[in-house]
Protein backbone atom coordinates (compact mmCIF):
# COMPACT_ATOMS: atom_id res chain seq x y z
CA UNK A 1 0.00 0.00 0.00
CA UNK A 2 1.23 3.57 -0.60
CA UNK A 3 2.38 6.15 1.69
CA UNK A 4 0.34 8.48 2.82
CA UNK A 5 -2.67 6.89 3.18
CA UNK A 6 -4.10 9.10 1.12
CA UNK A 7 -7.82 8.61 -0.26
CA UNK A 8 -7.85 5.83 -2.70
CA UNK A 9 -10.01 8.73 -5.19
CA UNK A 10 -7.10 11.50 -4.32
CA UNK A 11 -4.22 9.00 -5.29
CA UNK A 12 -2.08 10.50 -8.51
CA UNK A 13 -4.21 13.77 -8.53
CA UNK A 14 -2.43 17.08 -9.09
CA UNK A 15 -3.73 19.84 -7.11
CA UNK A 16 -5.52 22.78 -9.06
CA UNK A 17 -3.67 26.21 -10.17
CA UNK A 18 -2.56 27.43 -12.81
CA UNK A 19 0.87 27.89 -13.32
CA UNK A 20 2.31 31.09 -11.19
CA UNK A 21 5.19 32.48 -13.08
CA UNK A 22 6.72 35.85 -12.70
CA UNK A 23 6.41 37.34 -16.39
CA UNK A 24 5.53 40.93 -17.76
CA UNK A 25 2.28 40.38 -18.90
CA UNK A 26 0.02 37.63 -16.25
CA UNK A 27 -3.33 37.53 -18.03
CA UNK A 28 -4.07 33.81 -16.89
CA UNK A 29 -6.36 34.04 -13.76
CA UNK A 30 -8.76 36.74 -14.19
CA UNK A 31 -7.82 39.36 -11.66
CA UNK A 32 -8.40 42.93 -11.67
CA UNK A 33 -5.09 44.78 -13.28
CA UNK A 34 -5.26 47.81 -11.35
CA UNK A 35 -3.61 47.75 -7.54
CA UNK A 36 -5.10 49.78 -5.35
CA UNK A 37 -4.03 53.78 -4.77
CA UNK A 38 -2.24 54.87 -1.74
CA UNK A 39 -5.62 55.99 -0.05
CA UNK A 40 -7.23 52.73 -0.22
CA UNK A 41 -3.63 51.32 0.79
CA UNK A 42 -3.36 53.66 3.71
CA UNK A 43 -7.10 53.10 4.64
CA UNK A 44 -6.42 48.79 4.41
CA UNK A 45 -3.29 49.50 6.53
CA UNK A 46 -4.65 51.63 9.58
CA UNK A 47 -7.61 48.96 9.73
CA UNK A 48 -5.48 45.89 10.13
CA UNK A 49 -3.31 47.92 12.77
CA UNK A 50 -6.32 48.64 14.31
CA UNK A 51 -7.66 45.27 14.04
CA UNK A 52 -4.13 43.69 15.43
CA UNK A 53 -4.68 45.69 18.99
CA UNK A 54 -7.14 42.82 19.78
CA UNK A 55 -5.64 39.80 17.81
CA UNK A 56 -5.39 37.59 21.10
CA UNK A 57 -8.84 37.43 20.76
CA UNK A 58 -10.70 35.46 18.51
CA UNK A 59 -12.64 37.40 15.90
CA UNK A 60 -17.01 38.01 15.42
CA UNK A 61 -18.16 34.51 14.74
CA UNK A 62 -20.07 36.59 12.79
CA UNK A 63 -18.90 39.07 11.17
CA UNK A 64 -21.80 41.10 11.78
CA UNK A 65 -20.42 44.46 10.31
CA UNK A 66 -19.06 43.05 7.37
CA UNK A 67 -22.05 41.44 6.57
CA UNK A 68 -24.21 44.37 7.02
CA UNK A 69 -21.47 46.02 4.44
CA UNK A 70 -21.97 43.51 1.97
CA UNK A 71 -25.64 43.46 2.68
CA UNK A 72 -25.49 47.45 2.00
CA UNK A 73 -22.88 46.73 -1.64
CA UNK A 74 -25.49 44.36 -3.17
CA UNK A 75 -28.66 46.20 -2.66
CA UNK A 76 -27.73 48.43 -4.92
CA UNK A 77 -28.17 45.47 -7.53
CA UNK A 78 -31.99 44.81 -6.51
CA UNK A 79 -34.72 46.88 -6.08
CA UNK A 80 -35.61 44.12 -3.23
CA UNK A 81 -32.61 45.21 -1.24
CA UNK A 82 -30.85 42.61 0.64
CA UNK A 83 -30.26 41.92 4.28
CA UNK A 84 -27.89 41.30 6.57
CA UNK A 85 -29.64 38.12 8.07
CA UNK A 86 -29.06 36.88 3.67
CA UNK A 87 -25.82 37.07 3.47
CA UNK A 88 -22.79 35.00 4.32
CA UNK A 89 -19.55 34.98 3.86
CA UNK A 90 -15.90 33.15 3.95
CA UNK A 91 -12.26 32.87 2.37
CA UNK A 92 -12.83 33.45 -0.82
CA UNK A 93 -16.23 32.25 -2.94
CA UNK A 94 -14.46 28.81 -3.37
CA UNK A 95 -14.56 27.94 0.52
CA UNK A 96 -17.91 29.65 0.41
CA UNK A 97 -19.11 27.37 -2.65
CA UNK A 98 -17.16 24.57 -0.72
CA UNK A 99 -19.43 24.86 2.45
CA UNK A 100 -22.91 24.70 0.23
CA UNK A 101 -21.78 21.56 -0.99
CA UNK A 102 -20.52 20.14 2.83
CA UNK A 103 -23.90 21.64 3.78
CA UNK A 104 -26.04 20.50 1.26
CA UNK A 105 -24.10 18.17 -1.20
CA UNK A 106 -23.12 14.34 0.38
CA UNK A 107 -23.21 10.45 0.00
CA UNK A 108 -26.58 9.77 -1.83
CA UNK A 109 -27.23 13.12 -3.19
CA UNK A 110 -25.66 14.87 -6.72
CA UNK A 111 -24.38 17.81 -7.49
CA UNK A 112 -24.93 19.03 -10.94
CA UNK A 113 -23.18 21.53 -13.83
CA UNK A 114 -22.77 22.20 -17.26
CA UNK A 115 -19.16 21.63 -18.89
CA UNK A 116 -17.08 23.65 -20.04
CA UNK A 117 -17.07 25.21 -16.77
CA UNK A 118 -15.30 26.23 -13.88
CA UNK A 119 -13.03 23.45 -12.97
CA UNK A 120 -13.55 23.51 -9.39
CA UNK A 121 -17.23 22.35 -9.05
CA UNK A 122 -16.36 18.71 -9.86
CA UNK A 123 -13.43 19.74 -6.99
CA UNK A 124 -16.14 20.60 -4.26
CA UNK A 125 -18.05 17.10 -5.05
CA UNK A 126 -15.31 14.83 -4.89
CA UNK A 127 -14.25 16.08 -1.83
CA UNK A 128 -17.96 16.56 0.21
CA UNK A 129 -17.74 12.96 -1.31
CA UNK A 130 -20.84 14.43 -3.57
CA UNK A 131 -21.56 12.15 -6.55
CA UNK A 132 -20.83 14.42 -9.70
CA UNK A 133 -23.35 14.92 -12.31
CA UNK A 134 -22.34 17.01 -16.03
CA UNK A 135 -24.46 18.01 -18.31
CA UNK A 136 -23.31 19.69 -21.33
CA UNK A 137 -23.50 23.49 -22.83
CA UNK A 138 -24.35 24.17 -26.75
CA UNK A 139 -21.54 24.64 -29.56
CA UNK A 140 -21.85 28.46 -28.43
CA UNK A 141 -21.36 27.34 -25.13
CA UNK A 142 -25.40 28.47 -23.90
CA UNK A 143 -27.47 26.05 -22.29
CA UNK A 144 -30.24 24.01 -23.94
CA UNK A 145 -32.75 24.50 -21.53
CA UNK A 146 -34.91 21.46 -22.18
CA UNK A 147 -31.86 19.42 -21.64
CA UNK A 148 -30.69 21.26 -18.38
CA UNK A 149 -34.47 21.21 -16.79
CA UNK A 150 -34.45 17.05 -18.26
CA UNK A 151 -31.59 16.38 -16.48
CA UNK A 152 -32.23 18.36 -12.72
CA UNK A 153 -35.27 16.25 -13.08
CA UNK A 154 -34.00 12.80 -13.93
CA UNK A 155 -31.18 13.48 -11.33
CA UNK A 156 -33.28 15.31 -8.72
CA UNK A 157 -29.31 17.04 -7.40
CA UNK A 158 -29.44 18.82 -4.32
CA UNK A 159 -27.13 21.75 -6.12
CA UNK A 160 -27.56 23.16 -9.06
CA UNK A 161 -23.73 25.03 -10.00
CA UNK A 162 -24.41 27.58 -12.79
CA UNK A 163 -22.02 30.50 -12.84
CA UNK A 164 -22.81 33.28 -14.83
CA UNK A 165 -20.93 34.75 -16.33
CA UNK A 166 -19.54 31.34 -16.96
CA UNK A 167 -16.14 31.28 -16.63
CA UNK A 168 -14.10 29.92 -19.34
CA UNK A 169 -16.45 31.03 -21.86
CA UNK A 170 -17.72 34.20 -20.60
CA UNK A 171 -21.59 33.05 -21.28
CA UNK A 172 -24.28 34.90 -18.98
CA UNK A 173 -27.23 33.20 -17.90
CA UNK A 174 -30.75 35.66 -18.67
CA UNK A 175 -32.97 35.53 -16.03
CA UNK A 176 -35.52 33.19 -17.65
CA UNK A 177 -32.85 30.36 -17.25
CA UNK A 178 -32.75 30.96 -13.76
CA UNK A 179 -36.00 30.88 -13.00
CA UNK A 180 -36.87 27.87 -14.68
CA UNK A 181 -34.07 25.69 -13.08
CA UNK A 182 -34.66 27.15 -9.66
CA UNK A 183 -38.21 25.91 -10.40
CA UNK A 184 -37.02 22.61 -11.50
CA UNK A 185 -35.23 22.04 -9.03
CA UNK A 186 -38.04 22.91 -6.62
CA UNK A 187 -39.96 20.23 -8.13
CA UNK A 188 -38.86 17.09 -6.01
CA UNK A 189 -38.41 16.49 -2.64
CA UNK A 190 -36.69 17.90 -0.22
CA UNK A 191 -35.70 19.79 -3.77
CA UNK A 192 -32.30 21.17 -4.43
CA UNK A 193 -30.30 24.54 -4.03
CA UNK A 194 -29.22 26.67 -7.43
CA UNK A 195 -26.11 28.54 -6.86
CA UNK A 196 -25.64 30.81 -9.33
CA UNK A 197 -21.71 31.96 -9.52
CA UNK A 198 -21.69 35.86 -9.96
CA UNK A 199 -17.78 35.65 -9.35
CA UNK A 200 -18.08 38.22 -12.74
CA UNK A 201 -20.62 39.53 -11.92
CA UNK A 202 -19.99 43.21 -11.86
CA UNK A 203 -18.88 43.05 -15.38
CA UNK A 204 -22.03 42.10 -17.47
CA UNK A 205 -22.84 43.87 -20.37
CA UNK A 206 -25.30 47.08 -19.24
CA UNK A 207 -29.28 46.00 -19.30
CA UNK A 208 -28.32 42.53 -17.56
CA UNK A 209 -29.74 41.98 -14.76
CA UNK A 210 -28.40 40.15 -11.54
CA UNK A 211 -29.86 36.75 -10.21
CA UNK A 212 -29.78 38.78 -6.87
CA UNK A 213 -33.49 40.46 -8.52
CA UNK A 214 -34.89 36.84 -8.37
CA UNK A 215 -33.89 35.68 -4.53
CA UNK A 216 -37.53 37.22 -3.07
CA UNK A 217 -39.20 34.65 -6.00
CA UNK A 218 -37.21 31.56 -5.16
CA UNK A 219 -36.28 30.46 -1.96
CA UNK A 220 -33.68 27.95 -3.16
CA UNK A 221 -31.18 30.43 -4.74
CA UNK A 222 -27.97 31.50 -4.08
CA UNK A 223 -26.51 34.02 -5.65
CA UNK A 224 -22.38 33.61 -5.22
CA UNK A 225 -20.34 36.40 -5.43
CA UNK A 226 -15.86 37.27 -4.65
CA UNK A 227 -14.14 40.58 -3.91
CA UNK A 228 -11.10 38.85 -5.99
CA UNK A 229 -12.36 39.65 -9.71
CA UNK A 230 -14.12 43.44 -10.24
CA UNK A 231 -13.08 43.96 -6.96
CA UNK A 232 -9.73 43.97 -7.49
CA UNK A 233 -8.79 42.30 -3.77
CA UNK A 234 -8.17 38.66 -4.93
CA UNK A 235 -5.33 38.70 -2.46
CA UNK A 236 -7.41 39.44 0.66
CA UNK A 237 -9.69 35.83 0.01
CA UNK A 238 -13.27 37.31 0.76
CA UNK A 239 -15.98 35.76 -1.12
CA UNK A 240 -20.07 35.81 -0.27
CA UNK A 241 -23.76 34.73 -1.27
CA UNK A 242 -26.98 36.15 -0.75
CA UNK A 243 -30.08 33.72 -0.24
CA UNK A 244 -32.75 32.92 2.02
CA UNK A 245 -31.46 33.35 5.81
CA UNK A 246 -32.29 29.45 6.09
CA UNK A 247 -29.75 28.25 3.79
CA UNK A 248 -27.08 30.92 5.66
CA UNK A 249 -28.34 29.34 8.89
CA UNK A 250 -27.77 25.78 7.39
CA UNK A 251 -23.76 26.96 6.52
CA UNK A 252 -23.24 28.09 9.94
CA UNK A 253 -23.29 24.43 10.79
CA UNK A 254 -20.78 23.33 9.00
CA UNK A 255 -18.63 26.46 9.03
CA UNK A 256 -15.28 25.93 11.26
CA UNK A 257 -15.14 28.20 13.39
CA UNK A 258 -13.82 31.79 13.34
CA UNK A 259 -13.45 30.95 9.85
CA UNK A 260 -12.98 34.85 8.96
CA UNK A 261 -9.79 36.50 10.60
CA UNK A 262 -10.34 39.50 12.29
CA UNK A 263 -7.43 40.48 9.23
CA UNK A 264 -9.47 39.76 6.61
CA UNK A 265 -13.05 41.24 7.70
CA UNK A 266 -11.13 44.57 9.08
CA UNK A 267 -9.23 44.64 5.06
CA UNK A 268 -12.84 43.60 3.35
CA UNK A 269 -14.42 46.40 5.37
CA UNK A 270 -12.00 49.09 4.77
CA UNK A 271 -12.14 47.95 0.96
CA UNK A 272 -16.17 47.75 0.64
CA UNK A 273 -15.19 51.80 1.72
CA UNK A 274 -13.89 52.49 -1.36
CA UNK A 275 -15.87 50.80 -3.53
CA UNK A 276 -16.90 53.42 -5.66
CA UNK A 277 -12.28 53.59 -6.68
CA UNK A 278 -12.03 50.15 -6.61
CA UNK A 279 -14.81 49.27 -8.65
CA UNK A 280 -13.89 52.65 -11.64
CA UNK A 281 -11.96 50.39 -13.37
CA UNK A 282 -14.64 48.05 -14.72
CA UNK A 283 -15.99 50.40 -16.97
CA UNK A 284 -12.91 50.80 -18.57
CA UNK A 285 -12.16 46.94 -18.78
CA UNK A 286 -15.44 45.94 -20.50
CA UNK A 287 -14.48 48.77 -23.20
CA UNK A 288 -10.82 47.30 -23.25
CA UNK A 289 -12.71 43.43 -23.56
CA UNK A 290 -15.11 44.33 -26.00
CA UNK A 291 -11.88 46.20 -28.42
CA UNK A 292 -10.25 42.86 -27.46
CA UNK A 293 -13.15 40.48 -28.62
CA UNK A 294 -13.42 43.09 -31.78
CA UNK A 295 -10.06 42.52 -32.45
CA UNK A 296 -9.53 38.78 -32.51
CA UNK A 297 -12.70 38.53 -34.43
CA UNK A 298 -11.26 40.73 -36.75
CA UNK A 299 -8.10 38.55 -37.17
CA UNK A 300 -10.39 35.14 -38.48
CA UNK A 301 -10.48 33.97 -34.63
CA UNK A 302 -13.83 32.38 -33.13
CA UNK A 303 -14.27 34.37 -29.78
CA UNK A 304 -17.68 33.07 -27.07
CA UNK A 305 -19.21 35.65 -26.37
CA UNK A 306 -18.14 37.34 -22.95
CA UNK A 307 -20.11 39.29 -20.43
CA UNK A 308 -16.82 38.33 -18.07
CA UNK A 309 -13.17 40.20 -18.01
CA UNK A 310 -11.70 37.79 -19.99
CA UNK A 311 -12.20 36.00 -23.75
CA UNK A 312 -12.11 32.31 -24.82
CA UNK A 313 -10.80 32.49 -28.60
CA UNK A 314 -9.80 29.80 -30.74
CA UNK A 315 -9.47 27.58 -32.48
CA UNK A 316 -5.88 26.37 -32.71
CA UNK A 317 -4.52 22.69 -33.97
CA UNK A 318 -2.00 23.12 -31.44
CA UNK A 319 -2.98 25.64 -28.97
CA UNK A 320 -0.34 24.65 -26.34
CA UNK A 321 2.18 26.00 -28.79
CA UNK A 322 0.23 29.42 -29.32
CA UNK A 323 0.37 29.67 -25.23
CA UNK A 324 3.84 29.05 -25.04
CA UNK A 325 4.53 31.41 -27.93
CA UNK A 326 3.06 34.05 -26.11
CA UNK A 327 4.72 33.07 -22.93
CA UNK A 328 8.09 32.86 -24.76
CA UNK A 329 6.95 37.06 -25.57
CA UNK A 330 5.86 37.49 -22.03
CA UNK A 331 2.59 37.31 -21.75
CA UNK A 332 0.96 34.44 -19.75
CA UNK A 333 -2.80 33.54 -20.60
CA UNK A 334 -4.42 30.48 -19.94
CA UNK A 335 -4.92 27.27 -21.42
CA UNK A 336 -8.27 26.19 -20.53
CA UNK A 337 -11.42 25.05 -22.18
CA UNK A 338 -12.15 22.89 -24.83
CA UNK A 339 -9.65 21.85 -27.26
CA UNK A 340 -8.25 24.36 -29.52
CA UNK A 341 -9.15 27.39 -27.14
CA UNK A 342 -7.12 29.57 -24.90
CA UNK A 343 -8.78 32.24 -22.26
CA UNK A 344 -7.19 35.40 -22.14
CA UNK A 345 -7.88 38.07 -19.06
CA UNK A 346 -8.49 41.44 -19.92
CA UNK A 347 -5.65 43.25 -18.73
CA UNK A 348 -4.61 47.34 -18.29
CA UNK A 349 -4.53 49.13 -22.73
CA UNK A 350 -0.60 48.32 -22.46
CA UNK A 351 -0.87 44.88 -21.61
CA UNK A 352 -3.70 44.05 -24.02
CA UNK A 353 -1.19 45.89 -26.73
CA UNK A 354 1.13 43.79 -25.77
CA UNK A 355 -0.77 40.62 -26.01
CA UNK A 356 -1.88 41.72 -29.63
CA UNK A 357 1.59 42.01 -30.47
CA UNK A 358 2.71 38.62 -29.34
CA UNK A 359 -0.63 36.79 -30.83
CA UNK A 360 0.50 38.49 -34.08
CA UNK A 361 3.66 37.44 -34.05
CA UNK A 362 2.65 33.84 -32.94
CA UNK A 363 0.20 33.47 -35.39
CA UNK A 364 2.49 34.96 -38.43
CA UNK A 365 5.30 33.04 -37.71
CA UNK A 366 4.46 29.29 -38.02
CA UNK A 367 1.97 26.66 -38.16
CA UNK A 368 -0.11 27.66 -35.60
CA UNK A 369 -2.85 29.51 -37.77
CA UNK A 370 -6.31 28.88 -37.03
CA UNK A 371 -7.93 26.03 -38.38
CA UNK A 372 -9.53 26.37 -41.59
CA UNK A 373 -13.58 25.81 -41.56
CA UNK A 374 -13.69 24.98 -37.61
CA UNK A 375 -17.44 26.10 -36.22
C1 LIG B 1 -12.48 33.32 -9.88
C2 LIG B 1 -13.75 32.56 -9.71
C3 LIG B 1 -14.34 32.48 -8.46
C4 LIG B 1 -13.79 33.22 -7.29
O1 LIG B 1 -12.92 32.58 -6.51
P1 LIG B 1 -12.48 33.20 -5.12
O2 LIG B 1 -12.31 32.00 -4.28
O3 LIG B 1 -13.58 34.09 -4.62
O4 LIG B 1 -11.23 33.96 -5.39
C5 LIG B 1 -15.54 31.80 -8.34
N1 LIG B 1 -16.13 31.22 -9.39
C6 LIG B 1 -15.60 31.29 -10.61
C7 LIG B 1 -16.31 30.68 -11.76
C8 LIG B 1 -14.38 31.95 -10.81
O5 LIG B 1 -13.84 31.99 -12.02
Amino acid sequence: MSWPPLREELRGLEPYGAPQLDVPVQLNVNENPYGPSTAVVADVATAVAEAATTLNRYPDREFSELRAALADYLSRDTPHGIVPEQVWAANGSNEVMLQLLQAFGGPGRCALSFAPTYSMYPEYARDTMTPWVQGHRETDFSLDLDHAQALIEEHRPSVVLLPSPNNPTGTALPPEAVTRLCEAAAGYEPGGIVVVDEAYGEFRRAGTSSALELLPSHRNLVVSRTMSKAFALAGARVGYLAAASEICDAIRVVRLPYHLSAVTQAVALAALRHAPELLGRVDQLRLERDETVAWLRGRGLEVADTDANFALFGTFPDRHAVWQGLLDRGVLIREVGPDGWLRVSIGTADEMTTFRDALTAVMGADGTATEEGTR
